[in-house]
C-alpha cells in the first residue's frame, strides 16, 4: 500500500529526529571539554564538572576529529542549507561550541571578531526547533537579540540562508520601521524572532496575545554589549517575560564573565568556550595594526591625506560622535576626494541607514564614516581593506570591535589608529590586552592639508559652519565624559588649534569648560560639567542604539540661525556654542538719572569735540574759552531758516503732486472696473491674466510717476533739474503728468478697448 508523500515525510522526519537524539546523547561531550584541545583529557568516567577530575586512562574529546558540518548530528535540512550557503568546514568556535549547544547546554562563547560566531548559534537554534517539531502554529520558539539593526538584519539573512529548507516562520523585528501594526498581527506566529531589544520589548509590552511562554532558546549576540548599561532596562524587562527553563547562548569577541550578568540570565552551568584564550593575539591574525601619534589639530589633515592616497580601497572611518561623522562626511564630500563617500549613524532614517549599509557591502572602493553604531558584528560582504579610527576608542574592547570590521574569516586587513600625544598611553593598554599594534610618528611633510580648504568651504556654505561647531563641541564633550582620565584629558588638547582645523574662524565658547578655552588653559574639574541631558548621549551615540528612532532631519535645514540666538537654556546643547566674543550674561541695565540728557556733540576737523555753537564762536587771546559773536549767530540761524523754508515748499509741492497722481490712478481703476463689467462679466479669470499684467505695467508707464524708478530719479536730481524736467514733460504729449485728466482717461480707454479687441 502506497502512503501519501506527506505522511511518508513525517515518518522519515520522525525517524531522523529520533536518530539525531540518540546520536547526540551517545556522543554528548563532557562538560568542560574542548574538541580543539590536543592534549588528552582524563578518562571520561572520572571527568569532573570542569573536566579536571583524576583518571587513569586519558581520552580525547569525542568530537576531536570532527571538523566538517556534515559530521555533526544535525538535520538533513540544515546540512543542505549549509552546503548551499557554501559552508563546509567549521571554524574553531563552531567546532568547540556546536557539540555542547546541540546537547542542550547554555553557552558563553568568546572568539575573535570574524571567526564565525553567527553559525555557532544559528545552527543549534534551527536544530532545537526541528527536534522539538516546531511549526508556525507553535508560536515563538527562539529569540535572537542583536545590539544594532544592521547586525540583526545580517543575522536574519544568515538564518534565512542556512534554514532555507526548514518550515519555520521567522521575522526581523527592528526599530525605526513604521510597520508596527503589521508586525503585531503576525509576531505571535513567528517561530524565530531576530531583532533589537527595544522593538522586541515594544511587542512584549504592547502586542496583545504575544506569548513567549514556550520559548526554547534565547540568544544574545554581542552579549557584553547587550548586557551593558545602555540595554540594561530593556533586557531585564524582556527576560522577566521569558520562561526560566530555556537554553541561553551568549556570544561575543569580548565576552562578559560577570557572575552578576550570568545570574541575571539565569544560566545553568554554562559552558565557557573561549577558543582564542590561548592565542597570542586578541585580534585576527590577518590584521595589521598601526597607530600614529598626531596632534588633534592635524587629525583631519591626516585623514584627508590617507583617503587621497587610498582611492582604490574600501575604508571604514570611525569618529566619536554623530555630529563629527556628519560634518566630516559632508565637508569631505564637497571637497570631492575622488572616491565614493557615505556615512552611517544612529539618527539616520531607517530606510536610508539600511540602504547605506547594503550599498557599502557591495562597494569595492568606498569610504564609510560612522560612529560606534557600525562597530559591532557587521560583516560587509566584500572585504574591507582599512579601518581608520580618527578618534581614540573608549576602551580596548571598543578598539577590538572596530578593527574587527576588517580581516574577517580568512581574509587580511589593516587598521590605523590616530592618537593625540596625550592619548599615547592607550598603546600600552592595547598591548596589555594582547593586541599587536605598532606605533609610528606622523610624517607631516607629505601631509595634504585640508584645514584651509575647510575654512573656505565654511565661508561658502554657512550651514557647514554650524555643523563644524557641533562636531567641535560634541567631540570635547565625549572626551570630558570619558571616565578614563588617564587617556582622555581635555586640558591637554589644543582647543583653538582643533577649532581651526575644522575650518572654524573663531573658537566656539565651550560652556562646560568653565572659562574661555584658550590653548591649554581649560579647567578639567568635573564640576564644570553641565547637567546631564539625554541629548548628550544621543550626540555621542553611547546610549542604546535601538532607541534611535529614525529621525533624520534634512541636514540642510539645520538652523544656522540658532547661532545668533541669545537664549541660554541649561539643557540645550545649542546654547553651548557662542562665538567667543559674545557677552554671555546679560548685564543689568542701569539708568543713570544724573547723566545729562540731550547734549549735542560737535566735532572739529581734527575730530575733537566742541560745544554746539563753538564753530561760530571765536577764542579770546588764544584762550580756550569760546565767545559767541552775536552777528555770526544771527547769520547762522537765518541761513538755517531759509534752508528749511525752501525744503518745506518743495515737500509740499511734491506731496500735492503725489496725491493728485494717486487720485488719478484710483479713478482709472474704477473706470477700468466699470468697463470690464460692462463689456461682459464672462471673463472667467479671477487671477490677473497676462494681459492684465501687461495692462498694469502699461498704466504704470503712462501714468505712474510714483513708480520706484521715477522716485529714484527724482531723488538723484537737484531741484533745478527737476523743474526743467517738468517743463520738458509738459512739451511731450503722452508722457504722464503733462496730460489733463480727461486726456488721460481717454487714452486709457483707447488702450483698454484695443487690448480687449486683440
Ligand atoms: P563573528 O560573528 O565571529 O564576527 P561571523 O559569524 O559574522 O563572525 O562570520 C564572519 C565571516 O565568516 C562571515 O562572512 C561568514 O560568512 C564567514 N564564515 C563563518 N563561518 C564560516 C565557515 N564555517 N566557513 C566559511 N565561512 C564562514
Ligand atoms: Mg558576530
Amino acid at each position: 500500500m502506497r502512503r501519501p508523500a506527506r505522511h511518508q515525510n513525517r515518518l522519515s522526519e520522525e525517524s531522523e529526529i529520533s536518530l539525531l537524539n540518540s546520536w547526540i546523547q551517545a556522543q554528548k561531550p563532557d562538560s568542560g571539554t574542548n574538541p580543539l584541545s590536543l592534549t588528552p583529557l582524563p578518562s571520561a568516567a572520572s571527568v569532573g564538572r570542569l573536566g579536571l577530575g583524576g583518571g587513569d586512562t586519558p581520552s580525547f574529546s569525542r568530537y576531536s576529529g570532527v571538523n566538517l558540518f556534515s559530521q555533526l548530528p544535525i538535520s538533513r535540512k540544515t546540512k543542505n542549507g549549509l552546503k548551499q550557503s557554501k559552508y563546509f568546514e567549521m571554524t574553531d568556535i563552531q567546532r568547540a561550541s556546536l557539540p555542547h549547544a546541540l546537547a542542550g547546554r547554555d553557552i558563553l562563547g568568546a572568539a575573535k571578531t570574524g571567526s564565525g560566531k553567527t553559525l555557532a548559534f544559528v545552527i543549534p537554534v534551527l536544530e532545537k526547533l526541528f527536534r522539538d517539531r516546531y511549526t508556525p502554529e507553535c508560536g515563538v520558539g527562539a529569540i535572537i537579540l542583536c545590539p544594532a539593526r544592521e547586525l540583526a538584519a545580517q543575522t536574519f539573512e544568515v538564518l534565512k540562508s542556512v534554514g532555507r529548507h526548514h518550515n519555520f516562520s521567522a521575522a526581523l523585528i527592528i526599530g525605526g520601521r513604521k510597520e508596527v501594526d503589521l508586525e503585531k498581527e503576525c509576531v505571535n506566529n513567528m517561530n524565530i524572532i531576530v531583532g533589537t531589544p527595544g522593538r522586541i520589548l515594544q511587542h512584549l509590552n504592547g502586542t496583545v496575545n504575544f506569548d513567549c511562554s514556550e520559548l526554547q532558546v534565547l540568544v544574545l549576540d554581542e552579549a557584553d554589549r547587550i548586557l551593558d548599561e545602555g540595554f540594561k532596562k530593556d533586557l531585564n524587562a524582556i527576560i522577566s517575560q521569558l520562561p526560566k527553563k530555556r537554553q541561553t547562548f551568549l556570544f561575543s569577541a569580548t565576552q562578559t564573565k560577570s557572575v552578576k550578568d550570568l545570574a541575571r540570565l539565569s544560566l545553568k552551568d554554562p559552558e565557557y568556550i573561549s577558543v582564542h584564550e590561548e592565542s597570542v593575539t586578541a585580534t585576527p591574525t590577518g590584521l595589521k595594526q598601526t597607530a600614529i601619534i598626531v596632534p588633534l589639530e592635524e587629525k583631519l589633515d591626516m585623514l584627508w591625506s590617507f583617503i587621497k592616497t587610498h582611492l582604490n580601497s574600501k575604508i571604514i572611518v570611525f569618529l566619536s560622535t554623530r555630529k563629527q561623522v556628519i560634518f566630516v562626511f559632508e565637508a569631505f564630500k564637497k571637497l570631492r576626494p575622488g572616491i565614493p563617500l557615505t556615512c552611517l549613524h544612529g539618527r539616520m532614517h531607517q530606510m536610508k541607514r539600511m540602504a547605506v549599509y547594503m550599498q557599502f557591502c557591495e562597494e569595492d572602493r568606498s569610504v564609510l564614516f560612522c560612529t560606534d553604531v557600525g562597530s559591532r558584528g557587521l560583516d560587509f560582504n566584500k572585504a574591507v581593506h582599512w579601518v581608520v579610527q580618527v578618534d581614540c576608542p573608549d576602551d580596548t574592547k571598543s578598539y577590538i570591535h572596530r578593527v574587527g570590521r576588517t580581516a574577517r574569516y580568512k581574509s587580511g586587513g589593516q587598521s590605523l589608529l590616530l592618537l593625540t600625544p596625550s592619548e599615547e598611553i592607550m598603546i600600552a593598554k592595547l598591548h596589555a590586552q594582547k593586541i599587536p599594534i605598532r606605533t609610528t610618528k606622523a610624517n607631516t611633510e607629505r601631509l595634504q592639508r585640508v584645514s584651509g580648504l575647510l575654512a573656505a568651504l565654511l565661508v561658502k556654505f554657512p550651514y557647514l559652519q554650524y555643523k563644524a561647531q557641533r562636531a567641535f563641541i560634541t567631540y570635547l564633550k565625549s572626551i570630558k565624559k570619558n571616565k578614563d582620565k588617564e587617556i582622555f584629558d581635555v586640558t591637554k588638547l589644543d582647543i583653538d588649534g582643533f577649532s581651526a582645523s575644522l575650518g572654524l574662524p573663531i573658537t566656539p565658547k565651550v560652556r562646560f569648560l568653565n572659562k574661555k578655552v584658550n590653548g591649554n588653559e581649560v579647567s578639567g574639574k568635573s564640576s564644570d560639567l553641565e547637567p546631564e541631558s539625554s541629548s548628550e548621549d544621543d550626540e555621542l551615540e553611547l546610549s542604546e542604539e535601538d532607541h534611535d528612532i529614525g529621525n533624520f532631519k534634512g541636514e540642510e535645514v539645520e538652523k544656522v540661525s540658532l547661532l545668533g540666538d541669545d537664549t541660554t537654556n541649561e539643557n540645550d546643547d545649542l546654547a553651548d556654542i557662542t562665538p567667543a566674543t559674545r557677552v554671555l550674561k546679560k548685564k543689568k541695565l542701569k539708568i543713570n538719572v544724573h547723566r545729562p540728557v540731550g547734549t549735542r556733540v560737535v566735532f572739529d576737523e581734527e575730530g575733537n569735540t566742541l560745544p554746539p555753537l563753538a564753530r561760530v564762536a571765536h577764542t579770546e587771546n588764544g584762550n580756550d574759552k569760546f565767545l559767541v559773536d552775536k552777528d555770526k549767530r544771527e547769520e547762522f540761524y537765518r541761513k538755517h531758516r531759509e534752508g528749511l523754508k525752501q525744503v518745506d515748499t518743495e515737500d509740499k509741492l511734491l506731496d500735492r503732486q503725489r496725491r493728485r497722481e494717486k487720485r488719478t490712478k484710483e479713478k482709472m481703476k474704477r473706470k477700468r472696473g466699470n468697463i470690464e463689467s460692462e463689456e461682459g462679466s464672462d471673463s472667467e479669470q479671477d487671477d490677473p491674466s497676462e494681459e492684465e499684467v501687461y495692462w498694469n505695467k502699461k498704466a504704470k508707464i503712462c501714468f505712474g510717476s510714483s513708480d520706484s524708478e521715477g522716485e529714484e530719479e527724482k531723488d538723484n536730481k537737484n531741484k533745478g533739474e527737476e523743474k526743467e524736467d517738468r517743463k520738458e514733460r509738459k512739451r511731450e504729449p503722452g508722457v504722464g503728468g503733462s496730460l489733463s485728466l480727461e486726456e488721460q482717461e481717454a487714452l486709457a480707454l483707447k488702450l483698454l478697448s484695443s487690448m480687449h479687441k486683440k
